[in-house]
């Protein structure tokens, strides 16, 4: 798409899902109020009401588990001081040409440049390094959201690629000993299945990083991975080991009391934020616009009076119906809003369905001379009849039954495009079909590389975190218990 083309503001959702997801996805990015891409710098955007609300709901679960294991907030400034982006050579060489820079002041000739902070490292660890000089300093596990910046240069798309990536958090811990860093890991390992699981629900694939993938000195890294409904891989939040790689390159160190020596820090590092945005998108939305999971929906229930234009005392008894359904709803901990404006149901409704609002309460004149209301469910579209008394237990159970339903939808997809197989050619093919080929994986470098040049943007993501009964390896045909995912990534 050229950016004049992104200047039309798109009305109605053209596409559809499967058959043209970037077009049905940047659609309902515009037309659900989620942002507006018109913006004139590429590949940065304006976050409207609806979508800063939609991200903070999913920001309030992270900041919550994040509270939950201790993990404390703090905040770094987006400038990098330049000397300490170059503390880490190899770092800097591979960030350098991607980062924004920025100068400050009236002497633009000054040779001084301040690094718009592509990832958090160069900004956390120097302050690290103060911070720690014996083993009681330790460990230190904090986090932050902030925006951080890299001028892509690969094709961009809202949420999922952009220069601007807001929203971003990154947890940064260090601790005295490995075995400390390893139960660390573990920890987030299961805070962000639980993300996944529990609330966005998702089924996405947890894999291992080869070394090579790693940082150089680092002990290894799984990343997450959802599939798109064009069938394409997007990785999705990282958990890395980073062993005492920066921990060295930022003297991050303490003196041992019994020993007398210095010792550097273990340390791990973990980060995503608006791509689980979009991967709730792409998943769970359809046709009608988006879908969200009740317990990242940032309104989980409209209420939509359905009014008798002739008769204003009725409308007037259903508005005071509709309204007092509010603070039933709050008091069990459910947000709920009236829709009260004087348009047509019809378009009442199509308004809450593009928003992806999960149930909406309807209430006419019938409803409300029999004391019921009509609970619609945006994921089925399936319609009930409860009676007010009934209405909070009734609520309660069919958000849940939402939430699981999703999930289950969810995993039925992925369960599809996932299939195994012992033929690098019928892999091959099951890919260009857009699916996600599972193959039995050496852990060799050359098989690796060997899969990445079987097509264009193919790669093995990884390796399946669970051992399997062994098989030959689907390239070299060495036995192996493990297994790879093999795709076309974004
Ligand atoms: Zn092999």
């Amino acid at each position: 798409m050229t950016e004049m083309e992104e200047q039309k503001a798109p009305e109605v959702i053209s596409a559809d899902k499967f058959e043209n997801f970037s077009k049905w996805y940047n659609d309902i990015l515009v037309i659900s109020g989620i942002l507006d891409r018109r913006y004139d710098l590429k590949a940065m955007f304006v976050w409207l009401p609806y979508g800063i609300k939609a991200m903070r709901k999913i920001k309030d679960v992270w900041d919550e588990l994040f509270e939950e294991a201790d993990i404390g907030e703090a905040y770094f400034p987006l400038l990098v001081p330049r000397q300490y982006a170059q503390m880490n050579d190899e770092w800097f060489e591979g960030f350098k040409n991607e980062a924004f820079w920025a100068q400050g002041g009236v002497d633009v000739d000054r040779e001084e440049k301040y690094m718009l902070r592509p990832t958090g490292e160069p900004a956390i660890y120097p302050m690290f390094s103060k911070w720690v000089k014996t083993a009681n300093d330790l460990p230190i596990r904090i986090y932050e959201t902030v925006s951080s910046f890299r001028y892509e240069s690969k094709q961009t798309m809202n949420l999922i690629r952009d220069r601007e990536i807001t929203f971003w958090y990154e947890i940064h811990t260090a601790h005295a000993t490995k075995e400390e860093s390893d139960k660390e890991l573990e920890l987030h390992f299961k805070i962000n299945n639980e993300i996944w699981h529990d609330y966005l629900g998702i089924p996405a694939i947890p894999v291992e990083k080869p070394q090579w993938e790693c940082f150089p000195g680092a002990v290894g890294a799984r990343e997450y991975y959802t599939i798109m409904p064009n069938g394409r891989l997007l990785e999705n939040g990282s958990i890395n080991h980073l062993g005492q790689a920066y921990a060295k390159k930022f003297n991050i160190m303490y003196i041992d009391e019994n020993e007398g020596d210095k010792k550097y820090a273990w340390q791990i590092c973990t980060g995503n934020g608006g791509r689980y945005l979009a991967a709730v998108i792409a998943t769970h939305g359809d046709k009608n616009g988006l879908i969200f999971p009740p317990r990242v929906a940032p309104l989980p229930v409209m209420i939509i009076p359905i009014f008798n234009t002739k008769d204003e005392e009725l409308t007037e008894k259903i508005l005071k119906y509709s309204n007092d359904i509010i603070p039933t709803l709050k008091r069990i901990g459910i947000k709920a809003k009236v829709d009260d404006r004087r348009l047509s149901p019809g378009q009442r409704f199509y308004d809450a369905e593009i928003k992806g609002i999960p149930v909406r309460i309807e209430i006419g004149p019938k409803e409300f001379a029999e004391e019921e209301v009509t609970l619609f469910r945006r994921d089925t579209f399936k319609r009930k009849k409860v009676k007010m008394e009934n209405l909070a237990n009734e609520i309660i159970d069919l958000l849940n039954d939402i939430q699981n339903n999703l999930y289950e939808r969810a995993k039925q997809f992925y369960n599809e495009r996932q299939k195994y197989f012992d033929d690098i050619e019928k892999a091959v093919d099951w890919i260009h079909n857009g699916g996600t080929a599972i193959v039995s994986y050496c852990e060799n470098e050359s098989c690796w590389d060997a899969l990445a040049e079987k097509g264009e943007g193919f790669e093995l993501v990884g390796t399946l975190i669970d051992r399997f009964e062994e098989a030959p390896c689907i390239i070299c045909g060495s036995k192996t218990d493990k297994r790879g995912v093999y795709g076309h990534s974004y």
